[in-house]
């Protein structure tokens, strides 16, 4: 839910340059930048260490991360559970598609459908049976009647039209609607009892504040409120002048971003804020911020990238700041489960002639080594599938350095690509994920105490917001949506921080005695968290199932349950581009050293969350096809909908597509012999 927009020539600068940092031609006729990263190594070695402050160390102030050395892992087989399919379809693919994307999560199937509008044919593979990667909905019978739970979000805001989440601006592009229901809060149940942040309300959150604060404090917070909006109010407002989907990894940005040129004009000291965009933003709250209301507040508004305030880009909260406080905000549910979001992509895929193949695990990247470039993927099934033009992987850097083997029946990595393996596969990253799925009966239940279906939990204030036992969230889709879930029932999930340890985990075996014991004693803190709610929760529970980090693991293939890539911001990330030296970018690119190979997901920037995830797809579909096409699309949905007058890059836009458009997209991506 963060981070929809962001400054854009902050981001065209960077992006620009990262794609020319990672551009696989240049990088060879540059005498391989690669091997200079290479040759930099023990730097990053350093760097790497440095981030990771703290590994469990759960005390309020302490940045939690884990990293793992994946070159040094045995071959270890994931856990597969019933449910999750057995990974061997793919047999009605063809031979050759121009783009193929691993996995259809919410980025991948951005990119997937954004590339086959730009006239691309193209092939999402998911290894899963059901589309959506983290943003997938299940479901179970029980005495007749179907529940369905969601696997991971619930806290949507700006879905239900046209607005500046990238996610729904993506479907407008697309033609695509959402049907969703909304409302208005977010439920917090904490040390001090339950409150509630009204979305939509600049009067509304001045009330809270008193409310919890008092007359001399909330004074004091008020005034410190405003001191902070007022700090990055010219970085904010850049959050309409341009949005993330105008931006490509090459030359073309300058043509797609030109939009904002009046912006940036009349505001020239959004530049001395570029070092600041990406740095931790604890370092602005630090110094404008001492009530601990309000800071408790700006962390829980950031946790759901994974960090509270310290670690968060201060990129983060903008768009919190922007339009969180707008009448007429509001938060979403999807209609049906969060997985329409997926089927609403799917249909813009397929309409257009594009393949989502099901239950099609990738086994391994195929790496031509004559032509030094990623050409294809070979799936668990055996078969080999050719990509034209480039492969993109949804997965998770860990799961993505995974499928490219080096030597023994595969070719031999070149030096640079060997190195960028290695150092992405020990990148730090959160923790896993408990969850806790329940089923109650909603019989004379009086729920006119909360209003919203989503709730966050706190136990201590003094403790990181990471520990999985200190924060949790619940939501209760039923209270908008009664359609997941037979009349007089409700479905809720209930799930912890993104800090929840996987070493204990990994040596249990699933259903024995003790990996049960160990999976009630974790949960516990959720059933507690509803009970603050619900108080009779257990006696109205008609199933309920737990969900441990290897269940997370399995059924949202993501290397060790991780929550995600948690490089804490205030350093620039390894591979983060020739300004990473100027800027602290804390992003991997989306490009590889390897040619034709690109990343997409929460993994890349802009981040952690749906809005995100769908924002780097369409930033890998913009970078692999010409600015012509970009341009286009951008000018149509502008037409379209006045909403999107932004996106349009007007006539600047055209003076730059037609100085740098023959250079889009960069060689290294453009297919067959072109390179
Ligand atoms: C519990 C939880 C709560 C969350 N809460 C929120 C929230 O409230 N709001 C919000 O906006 N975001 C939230 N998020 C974050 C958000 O869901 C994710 O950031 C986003 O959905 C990730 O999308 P992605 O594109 O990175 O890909 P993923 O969702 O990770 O999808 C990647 C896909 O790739 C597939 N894949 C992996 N390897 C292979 C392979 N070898 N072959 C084929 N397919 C493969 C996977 O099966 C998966 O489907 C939450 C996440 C979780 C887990």
């Amino acid at each position: 839910m963060v981070s929809h927009s962001l400054c854009s020539l902050v981001v065209a600068l960077v992006s620009c340059t990262n794609g020319l940092t990672m551009h696989g031609g240049l990088l060879r006729s540059l005498g391989s930048h690669v091997s200079r990263l290479a040759m930099s190594a023990p730097d990053i070695e350093r760097k790497t260490g440095d981030n990771v402050e703290q590994i469990k160390d759960t005390k309020r102030d302490k940045v939690m991360t884990f990293s793992y050395d994946m070159s040094l892992e045995p071959q270890y087989e994931k856990p597969t559970y019933p449910g999750t399919g057995n990974g061997l379809g793919g047999d009605s693919l063809k031979d050759e598609y121009d783009v193929i994307v691993i996995g259809s999560g919410m980025g991948g199937l951005a990119c997937g459908a954004l590339s086959q509008e730009y006239g691309s044919k193209v092939a999402v593979l998911e290894s899963h049976i059901k589309p959506g990667g983290s943003a997938h909905t299940f479901s179970r019978m029980h005495k007749g009647g179907k529940y369905s739970f969601e696997v991971g979000p619930s806290i949507f805001e700006g879905l239900n039209g046209p607005s500046l989440n990238p996610l729904r601006t993506c479907l407008d592009m697309l033609g695509e609607d959402l049907k969703c229901e909304t409302y208005s809060g977010l439920g917090y149940w904490t040390p001090e009892g339950y409150w509630r942040f009204q979305i939509g309300s600049a009067k509304k959150f001045e009330d809270l504040i008193y409310e919890q604060c008092g007359k001399e404090e909330g004074d004091k917070a008020i005034e410190e409120w405003n001191a902070l909006r007022k700090r990055l109010k010219t970085l904010g407002g850049s959050t309409s002048a341009v949005s993330l989907v105008n931006l490509r990894q090459d030359a073309g940005m300058l043509a797609t971003t030109a939009g904002a040129t009046p912006y940036v004009l009349t505001h020239p000291d959004v530049f001395l804020d570029l070092p600041l965009t990406f740095d931790s933003l604890h370092k602005t709250v630090d110094q404008l911020v001492t009530v601990p209301f309000l800071r408790n507040y700006i962390d829980t508004m950031c946790i759901f990238c994974g960090f509270p305030a310290k670690g968060a880009m201060t990129a983060h909260i903008l768009y919190i700041l922007e339009r969180f406080f707008e009448e007429g905000c509001a938060f979403c549910v999807p209609v049906g489960g969060t997985v329409e979001m997926a089927y609403a992509f799917q249909r813009a895929l397929e309409k257009r002639g594009g393949e989502l193949s099901l239950n099609t695990h990738v086994q391994e990247l195929v790496y031509d080594k004559e032509r030094k470039r990623c050409v294809g993927v070979k799936l668990k099934n055996g078969r080999v599938i050719k990509a034209k033009k480039a492969v993109v992987s949804n997965a998770t850097p860990f799961d993505t350095v995974r499928m490219l083997p080096d030597g023994g029946d595969a070719p031999e990595l070149p030096e640079g690509v060997r190195e960028w393996k290695k150092v992405l596969g020990k990148l730090p990253r959160h923790g896993a994920i408990m969850h806790l799925f329940l089923a109650i009966d909603a019989t004379d239940l009086d729920l006119s105490h909360i209003e919203d279906p989503a709730h966050l939990v706190v136990q201590d204030w003094g403790r990181s917001l990471q520990d999985s036992q200190n924060l949790c969230s619940f939501f209760i889709p039923s209270l908008r949506d009664p359609s997941v879930c037979p009349p007089g029932k409700h479905c809720i999930h209930v799930y912890s921080s993104g800090g929840e340890p996987y070493e204990p985990w990994e040596n249990l075996v699933t259903g024995s005695p003790e990996y049960e014991a160990y999976k009630k004693e974790r949960a516990e803190v959720l059933w507690q968290a509803v009970e603050r709610c619900i108080p009779d929760v257990r006696k109205r529970t008609e199933f309920s199932i737990i969900g441990s980090p290897l269940a997370h693991e399995a059924f949202l293939r993501r290397d060790r349950g991780t929550y995600g890539l948690a490089w804490a911001a205030g350093t620039s990330a390894p591979f983060s581009g020739l300004l990473s030296n100027l800027l602290p970018f804390p992003f991997p690119n989306l490009k590889t050293p390897v040619d034709g190979l690109l990343r997409c997901g929460d993994s890349c920037f802009p981040g952690i969350g749906t809005p995100s995830a769908a924002a780097s797809g369409a930033i890998a579909a913009n970078t692999l096809h010409p600015v012509s096409e970009q341009i286009r699309l951008l000018r149509e949905t502008a037409k379209r909908e006045p909403k999107y007058s932004f996106l349009d890059p007007g006539p600047i836009g055209s003076l730059y597509e037609a100085a740098v458009g023959w250079s889009t997209p960069s060689s290294e991506l453009r297919g067959d012999g072109e390179a």
